[in-house]
Parts: structure tokens; sequence; C-alpha cells
């Protein structure tokens, strides 16, 4: 037993090396070299694998071990592509791939080519052992998450439904030891704010600037507007999975927002810090845009805003809260997006499979349900097929602030140890909910 775990710590960080060092940054992402190197891997274990692509640079693989019967279906979930790294920034070559002190770096190393490597050497490894699940269990290794041009989940979702659908889901999202007020818990992500950004259009009238008298100056007009907007203070509210989270970690179900924040302080800066935005949605002015030249006063001033949703708030209940602030005026909205947002229960088989993992994995610890201020790839198929899913991958070598720090940014790095972790929960995952 010691050495097969000896061995797929060393496979795992030999694959995670190899997919570091094909450079996918997304624009252009080039992902079908990640996915050929996956597919061969997979094949020499016995995996049957089948590579999707929009266009042929950029393809999604969708590997299976088929199930003996009708029981539910399991898909790790992740993707290959990652975002732009400066080298200049970096203390080791972003795209090399090197272990050093036990640590892999590189991009994409926590975001999320780890994951990958470890989701595929779960389900090789479960391949090779004879294992036989009752409904399948599928890897899905996309391309595109990082931009999200159309070539990845949201298209394999719509074009190969039948590949990919799936009861239960693992993504990324969260999966990161933390401890507050003295215990452990392991954070599980079961739902995602939605990222519904707008723009305000202000209009006026153009003018040459040295006669202001004559014009409407629509750059003027919009100051008052993105004050209040910045100083608005939205309603805050009491989402299933903030209760949830702060019943587990205090043994006290809240009962309103004020009393989430006070119980949150009360056990940890960090429980209050991860529940805040959780409480309401965001309103975040953070691109104006008005006359190009100096002397010319503008006619429009685009205003771009950030805003997040908590889940299951639409974009017009959005508009409405948005007209309140601003009041009647010569100015438009215009949604610009809106991807996220969506939730899984909490009460399942998935669940029961991450806790019983926790529990064995580290005695004394808890899973604890988090909500996700960002979002992944999981809304595709929470939509498309109603499917539970979850982003959880364990990490417990590296402190959740370090990896916040690195995501998307220089000498990011992952332990050895954590994704030797994320391949025990994977299988352990496998195993649980594919076994009878
Ligand atoms: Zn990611």
């Amino acid at each position: 037993m010691a050495v097969e775990v000896a061995t797929l710590r060393q496979e795992v960080t030999e694959l995670l090396q190899e997919l570091i060092r094909i450079d996918t940054t997304n624009p252009p992402g080039n992902e079908t070299r990640a996915a050929e190197l996956l597919r061969d891997y997979l094949e020499d274990a016995g995996v049957s694998c089948e590579l999707y692509a929009k266009i042929p640079e950029r393809a999604n693989l969708v590997a299976r071990i088929p199930g003996r019967g009708d029981g539910p279906t399991l898909l790790f979930l992740s993707h290959t592509d990652v975002v732009l790294a400066d080298a200049s920034e970096w203390s080791a070559d972003p795209f090399g791939g090197e272990l050093r002190d036990g640590e892999v770096w590189g991009r994409g190393a926590l975001d999320m080519k780890g994951q990958v490597a470890a989701e595929a050497v779960a389900i090789a490894s479960l391949a090779r052992e004879g294992f036989e699940p009752a409904g399948d269990l599928i890897f899905c290794a996309t391309a595109d998450e990082e931009v999200g041009a159309g070539f990845g989940a949201a298209w394999l979702c719509e074009a190969h439904g039948d590949a990919v659908r799936c009861d239960y889901l693992i993504n990324e999202g969260s999966g990161d030891r933390v401890e507050l007020g003295g215990n452990a818990y392991y954070l599980c992500s079961v739902s995602e704010k939605m990222s519904a950004p707008f723009r305000l259009r202000v209009h006026g009238r153009s003018g040459h600037a040295s006669m202001p008298g004559i014009a409407d100056n629509a750059l003027v007009k919009a100051a008052p507007l993105i004050e209040a907007l910045g100083a608005h203070k939205p309603e805050q509210q009491l989402i299933p999975e903030v209760e949830a989270l702060i019943e587990t970690v205090t043994g006290v179900r809240p009962t309103s927002p004020d009393e989430v924040l006070a119980q949150a302080r009360g056990v940890a800066p960090l429980l209050a810090e991860m529940v805040e935005p959780l409480l309401s949605m965001t309103l975040s002015p953070t691109m104006a845009n008005a006359s190009q030249k100096r002397n010319v006063i503008p006619a429009t001033c685009d205003v771009t805003v950030d805003s997040r949703l908590l889940p299951g708030m639409t974009t017009n209940e959005q508009q409405e809260i948005v007209r309140g602030i601003l009041g009647d005026g010569d100015y438009e909205l215009t949604s610009l997006e809106a991807h996220g947002g969506t939730r899984s229960e909490m009460r399942t088989p998935l669940w029961d499979a991450v806790s019983a993992w926790v529990e064995t994995a580290d005695p004394g610890a808890k899973p604890a349900p988090i909500c996700v201020a960002g979002f992944t790839d999981s809304h595709w198929f929470r939509e498309a097929f109603g499917t539970v899913a979850y982003g959880f991958f364990p990490s417990r070598a590296m402190p959740i602030e370090t990896a916040a720090r690195l995501i998307h940014s220089a000498d990011e790095r992952v332990p050895v140890e954590d994704l030797e972790l994320g391949v025990s929960f994977l299988r352990h995952a496998a195993q649980s909910l594919l076994s009878s």
C-alpha cells in the first residue's frame, strides 16, 4: 500500500510538471497539446478518451470508465488553459514545471493544472486497479475557462451534452483547510455568486471645451451617479450556505445578517472576511470613458460597473435596484454579461463523500459549505443537466492566504503534499459514490 501511495505522488507530480511545460496561456489557449498529453497518459492506463474541439487548436478531453449499470455518474471537471504569466516578475520559469523544496512551480500549478493532474491520476489509477463503477466515472479537462469565448465547457454542454451529462461533479473553487476558533474546516463550495457587470451610459451634449456654457458635460453628469453607486450599501440577506457555514462553525444557526457578522467576528476575523461579500450584491464602478480629446466636452460617458449577485438574484432585480439608487436622469443601463449565480443542494451523497473523506484524512476536521464570490464552469453543468456540482480540491500544506496571493500572480506553485491529498480525495469520492 505504501508503495502504491508513493507511486501516485510521483505520478501526479510528473504529470503536473509536463502539463505546466505546455504553454496554454489563454488567449490564444492552444489547449490541444495538453489534451493530447492527457489522452496518451490515460490510454496507457486503459481509460478510453475522446477529444472534442470546436476548432482544432482548442480541444477538450473527455475520458471515461463506463459504468456497470444505471448507477449515478460522477464527473471530475477541470480546465487546461491558464492566464498570462510575466516571466520578469517570477523567480522561476513560469513554464518550467520545476520541483523545488517539495513544491511544483509554474503557471497553472494552483489554477488549475494541479487539479487536472490529480483528476487524471485518480481515474487512471482506478482503471489500473480494475475499478468497475456502478455509473460512469468521467474526467473532463476543458479549454477556455479563463476567457470563456465559447470553446470550452459552455460549448461542450451544448454541442456534446451526452458526453458530459452527469449527476455529480467535482470542480475547482474551494477545498482549503482553515482554522477557525481552534477547529479545522475544509471549505467546500456548493454555490457561486453571479458575475453581472453592467454599463451605465450617461448622455449630454458635446461642445468646445472653451465654451462650457453651450454644452452639457456627460462626464460631469456621471460624477454624482458614480458617487451614489459607490456609496450605496446594498441590503443584506441570509443565504442558506452562510446559515449552514456559521452553524457548522459556531453550533448556532444565525437568524439575521447582523447576527452573522457578529458571530463570525467572535470566531475569527478570517471568517468575517469570508462571509461579508456573501451577505449582499456588490456594486463597484471600475472603469470610465468619456471624451477622447481634451478640448471636446463629451456627449456621452460610459461607466463600467462590476457587480456580483447572490445566487438566485436576477439581473432584472439588479437593474431595478440600480435605477432606485440613480433616480431619473439622462442615462441607460446595459447588462454586459450574466454568468454563474447557481447553487447545488447541500445534503447530497456527494456531500457525504466529502465529509467521510475529511473525517478520515484529517481526524477532528469538518467540511464547511461556502458560496464562492467568483464563478467557475460548474454553472454550465448545473444549468444544462441539474448536476450537483461542488468545488472541492483539498489543500492543507499551503495556507489559504498564500494560495489566494499566488493565483493569477507571480511564483504560482503547489505543494506536492496537496496534490497527493487531492488524488486521495478524488479516488475516495469515486469509490464511495460509484461502488454500490
Ligand atoms: Zn481556474
